[in-house]
């Protein structure tokens, strides 16, 4: 076994999700910081799939940091802020509105 990676435990989790999705085989194992107390997960695979699991992890990496920021419709600009709908208003396509703080306008967000 290989470590992969070691992470605290709400990312380890996105990352065995998506090493799941990628029907690669891990296991892990809790590891305690001995100076801070704090917990994080040791997540290893095996040799043959190391290389595998490296690629995929660089990809799950790149995708924690390429959400894709909503941008105004009318003005262009990246200044919104979010409200979501009660679950009452919900439409279909619809699960909030954002408004634009530098023209004012809302516009829907999309699911
Ligand atoms: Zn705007």
């Amino acid at each position: 076994m290989k470590t992969l990676a070691i992470l605290d435990p709400t990312l380890a989790t996105s990352l065995t999700d998506f090493l799941k999705s990628q029907q690669i085989p891990f296991s892990t194992q809790p590891e305690t910081d001995a100076e801070t107390g704090l917990e994080s997960i040791n997540i290893s695979v095996v040799d043959e799939l190391y290389d595998r699991a490296c690629d995929a992890t660089e990809k799950w990496d790149q995708s924690m940091h390429s959400q894709p920021k909503p941008r105004c419709p009318h003005c262009g600009s990246s200044n919104l802020e979010y409200q979501e709908l009660a679950p009452g208003e919900s439409v279909t396509q619809i699960s909030g509105l954002y408004h634009c703080t530098d023209c004012a306008r809302p516009f829907p967000a999309q699911r």
